[in-house]
């Protein structure tokens, strides 16, 4: 089954072209990596797939579970499956983080025609998910992300994503500020989440987070496109040859 199929993307920020053509495809149960240099376009795909208003897409097709993604309201995308991570690291002082869980599952459960959940129904049901990211139950009493460290942070958007349980889970690694602390989190997080029925997209800088997860395809992306794909073992070659044999390879080939 595909769940997400992107074709022939291109997208505009300000007037200037960063998508240039983007093709990739995601079938359930599958990982999928993005690497790629700085600036070769990796986030601005990320918050195109999130609705964000800023880019503009200018051509081409996403569809998402056979749907037209690109015409659905942010908070629909959320509702039908689709968790961007880089989305929820924002601090929210006065609300703990139990009661912002709580509402956010909640949210979702109404939209599914499920009762919602009561503090102490879900306070046992969040029990399991908070061993699956190792985080300590003190974290549910504090201030959304408030005084939170980047590892700390990362932990919290793992444990959303546990409770939201999505079928396509897109996380994008911004490029600074992650320790390999973080990195493990979000490896772990994606590998003990992952079922047959969902996938994920892990867009990262680093050739180190496949140290910690397994992808079972990983892209480059490079100036807008994804330019080459392969397996595990293509991070190995990067992490030897570094992206500039990319584009020499690429040269060759055009
Ligand atoms: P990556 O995540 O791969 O490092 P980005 O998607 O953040 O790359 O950026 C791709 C290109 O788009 C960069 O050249 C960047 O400067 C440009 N860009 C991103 N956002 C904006 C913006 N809001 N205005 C102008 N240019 C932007
Ligand atoms: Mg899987
Ligand atoms: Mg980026």
């Amino acid at each position: 089954e595909v769940i997400l199929a992107v074709k022939d993307l291109t997208a505009d920020v300000d007037g200037v072209q960063i998508l240039k053509g983007l093709n990739l495809e995601i079938k359930a149960g599958e990982v999928h990596a993005i690497m790629g240099p700085n600036g070769s376009g990796k986030s601005t795909f990320s918050k195109i797939l999130a609705g964000h208003p800023a880019y503009t897409v200018t051509g081409g097709a996403v569809i998402y579970k056979g749907q037209n993604l690109l015409e659905l309201a942010a908070e629909v995308r959320a509702r039908e499956g689709v968790f961007l991570a880089f989305q929820y690291p924002l601090e929210i002082p006065g609300v703990t983080n139990s009661d912002f869980l709580r509402l956010s599952y909640n949210n979702l459960r109404k939209h599914q025609g499920l009762e919602e959940l009561d503090i102490i129904d879900f306070d046992d049901f969040i029990q399991e998910k908070l061993e699956i990211v190792e985080m300590n139950p003190s974290f549910l009493s504090r201030s959304v992300n408030e005084g939170f460290s980047g590892g700390e942070k990362k932990r919290n958007e793992i444990l959303q994503m546990a409770i939201l349980d999505p079928t396509l889970a897109i996380l994008d690694e911004t490029d600074s500020g992650l320790d390999i602390d973080a990195l493990r989190i979000v490896a772990n997080g994606v590998n003990k989440l992952s079922t047959p029925q969902n996938s994920s997209l892990v867009i990262t800088h680093y050739q180190r987070l496949l140290n910690y997860i397994i992808p079972d395809f990983i892209h480059v992306m490079e100036n807008g496109r994804i330019i080459m794909t392969g397996d595990k073992n293509l991070a190995l070659e990067l992490e030897e040859k570094g992206y500039d044999w990319l584009k020499e390879e690429e040269a060759v080939l055009a």
